[in-house]
């Protein structure tokens, strides 16, 4: 039997047997009468604590549960436990749902949730920036009347978790896929495709110039070959063709090695550019690789150090990128003077090559960094360039958080500066 039960019927039994022994005692009248004074009692103090029960169902608090008595004490303990474990599993639910909702914010991709008739549930910042949703404003509206595009549409009623849409708004094209889930619910999930597409564009062009780079050379030596080969030649001929032969072989080799350290950059993890490059010994090395610069050029060359400060990175990268621009210099000089130049600018160090030759003119400058971007071609492969050195370089700075910076004037000359940013000078 219930206890509650139980306990009540103690309790009137209690009352009953009282007021019979006051009845038997004195009078049957006093016995009724306090009997039902009892039960007065009784009721009023189960009306006070239904009335207490009924005031904290209204603002439920677990501060504010009632104390009871006998009876109530046990209820209202249970009340108690059970709202203090609601408020825990609602904390629980809240902290999950927090984390849920910064994965979903960090997201490469835009995402948004769905109900069974297309209302907007829930939607990441991307996607609001992608497809300008506004949150909450349209919170619960039908994504349809927010976003009129009749291939959304398509895909909505396709109801297809293969197909993707691919749409275009301000320029920036994005795939869309729906993914159903749960009780009809639907995800979309937005990515923008305008990067991939443009690494894969990249891919193409760099993969096309490098087989027209090498084809061009390998179509000299094929030449060469058979001709040395088929025809009764002289050996003064043979010995032009075998000297043409050598160029060529030494033009792929060059390109081979620019870029196998092209890719070496690429691919050499950054915690290897945490050592200290000395400028000075940046400097006797440039000096002891000048004999096969210069290429009997009268060129005059010096290499100024202004500050005693040095750089924190990778020497063999630093000085690959140094000898690239001096080597540029002496290329594109046919005389006057090469100098190098190293001083802290604004906290930065600022490593320059200037040269007093043939200059870049201005609509060249923002693309001589791609690769296998050259203003005069001929003069390029002729000098032994591959047209990849200045990619190497701007491959180098990004790797130690730098920039190159260039200044040119056609006919005067140009310089060429490294910068390395505050944190890597010491
Ligand atoms: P390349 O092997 O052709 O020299 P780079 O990437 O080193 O390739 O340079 C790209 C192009 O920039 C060169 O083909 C050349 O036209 C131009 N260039 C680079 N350095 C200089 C310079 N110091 N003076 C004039 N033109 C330069």
């Amino acid at each position: 039997m219930n206890k509650i039960f139980i306990k009540i019927i103690t309790k009137l039994l209690i009352f009953a047997l009282c007021s019979f022994f006051v009845g038997l005692f004195f009078s049957i009248i006093y016995g009724l009468l306090l009997f039902i004074f009892l039960l007065i009692l009784y009721v009023y103090n189960q009306t006070y604590y239904l009335i207490s029960l009924d005031n904290w169902l209204n603002q439920p608090s677990q501060h504010t549960v009632p104390i009871g008595n006998n009876l109530w004490e046990p209820t209202f303990s249970k009340l108690y436990q059970f709202h203090k474990n609601i408020v825990k599993t609602k904390r629980d639910l809240g902290l999950a749902l927090d984390q849920f909702i910064l994965g979903a914010q960090a997201l490469p991709d835009g995402v948004l949730s769905l109900d069974q008739s297309n209302h907007i549930l829930w939607a990441n910042k991307k996607i609001q920036r992608m497809l300008g949703i506004k949150i909450p404003d349209d919170l619960n509206k039908p994504i349809t009347y927010i976003f009129r595009d009749t291939k959304l549409l398509d895909l909505i009623d396709a109801n297809d978790n293969k197909k993707s849409i691919s749409i275009i708004i301000d320029d920036n094209k994005y795939q869309i896929n729906l993914i159903e889930f749960g009780a009809e619910n639907k995800l979309l999930i937005c990515r923008n495709i305008n990067n991939e597409e443009k690494s894969e564009a990249i891919r193409k062009r760099f993969i096309s110039d490098v087989s027209h780079e090498l084809k061009t050379p390998l179509t000299v030596i094929m030449g060469n070959s058979e001709l040395m080969l088929n025809a009764d030649i002289e050996q003064k001929q043979q010995k032009i063709l075998l000297n043409a032969t050598l160029d060529q072989a030494q033009r792929m080799n060059t390109l081979i090695a620019d870029l196998i350290s092209l890719n070496r950059v690429d691919t050499t993890k950054t915690i290897l550019r945490d050592k200290k490059v000395m400028v000075t010994d940046l400097k006797n090395q440039i000096l002891s690789s000048l004999s096969s610069l210069r290429l009997k050029k009268d060129i005059s060359f010096e290499f100024n150090i202004d500050s005693k400060k040095n750089i924190l990175g990778s020497f063999s990268e630093v000085y690959s990128a140094l000898e690239n621009l001096v080597s540029n210099a002496f290329r594109y000089s046919d005389k006057g003077s090469i100098s190098i130049n190293w001083s802290i600018i604004k906290g930065q160090g600022v490593l320059s090559v200037t040269d007093s030759g043939i200059g870049i003119s201005k609509e060249h400058l923002t693309k001589i960094t791609d690769r296998f971007y050259r203003v005069d071609t001929d003069r390029s492969r002729n000098s032994g360039g591959t047209g990849l050195g200045l990619a190497i370089v701007k491959n180098i700075m990004d790797h130690h958080n730098g920039s190159i910076d260039i200044k040119s004037d056609v006919s005067k000359g140009s310089t060429f500066s490294l910068v390395f940013p505050k944190e890597r000078v010491l």
